[in-house]
């Protein structure tokens, strides 16, 4: 009896001292080296080192297409002649300021002339049943068009006024269904009044921002989602951080050439794109 219990106390004795060489095998294995997953991620990510592309002008489209080789010398416009200088001396003065229209004709050379005092447009009464709407008439080419041509009030029955406390509303935050019943008029008709004004104001914005002198520019790109989640787009813009103005915004994916489109747009808007010594 004696002899079969210092046989078991043995082998507990023994099954103890294994496991104490085990734990001290798996200590000298991970504990000894506390750097060792630094070491492996510093590995991964040695092998996954970013391969920097930096790019040319000649990866950009309207780049390559505006560089000194392939552009084109434009032929300067011919000066237009002034129209009273033409015209007869006779006949009652102009009543109706013109000043700011231009004629529409493509074969006028007076087309896009917006001087009163160079362009042939007179007033050739109004028409509308909502409001009176002023028509002009070139005199060169006999051409009448209306004054909300190229606006977004074009062949619009709804008065003006009703018109802009819609968009104003819809501007404010106004969900189009409830503007819809507020005021009454279709969902569909208030949207492609939206869309009217928003091409609109986005010609007003190109022909007003125009030799910009911003020091400072922060450009960014936000993640955005339209309507679904599965929908991403990335919204680009430049803004000055002094006075907060937005002078590009473009919305699209995030790919190289919206990146070019970003930096065209600034470089049109901008009076002054880099220091020389940045970009020669
Ligand atoms: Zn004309």
């Amino acid at each position: 009896m004696a002899f079969q219990f210092l046989t078991f106390h043995s082998f507990l004795l023994l099954l103890s001292f294994f496991f104490i060489l085990c734990f001290a095998w798996l200590w000298h294995l991970n504990w000894s080296h506390p750097d060792l997953p630094q070491l492996r991620a510093k590995t991964a990510h040695s092998m996954v080192h970013r391969l920097l592309k930096p790019r040319s002008p000649r990866d950009c489209p309207d780049c390559r297409l505006s560089s000194p080789l392939s552009a084109g010398v434009e032929p300067a416009p011919l000066p237009v002649r002034p129209w009273c200088e033409i015209k007869s001396r006779r006949g009652a003065p102009k009543r109706i300021d013109t000043q700011g229209f231009s004629c529409p004709n493509q074969q006028c050379p007076y087309l896009g002339v917006t001087d009163a005092h160079v362009h042939a447009l007179v007033g050739d009464g109004t028409h509308g049943r909502a409001e009176p709407i002023q028509t002009f008439r070139c005199q060169a080419c006999r051409t009448t068009f209306t004054a909300r041509r190229y606006t977004p009030l074009y062949r619009l029955k709804t008065p003006s006024h009703q018109i802009a406390v819609v968009l104003a509303a819809r501007a404010c935050g106004l969900d189009p269904s409830a503007a819809e019943r507020v005021f009454g008029y279709r969902q569909a008709t208030i949207t492609t009044w939206l869309t009217r004004a928003g091409g609109h104001a986005e010609i007003l914005h190109q022909r007003s921002f125009r030799n910009l002198w911003l020091p400072h520019l922060q450009l960014d790109e936000l993640r955005t989602r339209l309507r679904s989640n599965t929908h991403v787009l990335w919204l680009w813009l430049a803004i000055d951080p002094c006075t907060k103005l937005l002078p590009v915004l473009q919305l699209g994916p995030r790919a190289q050439h919206m990146a070019h489109l970003v930096i065209h747009s600034l470089q049109q808007l901008l009076a002054a794109f880099l220091p020389p010594p940045l970009y020669q």
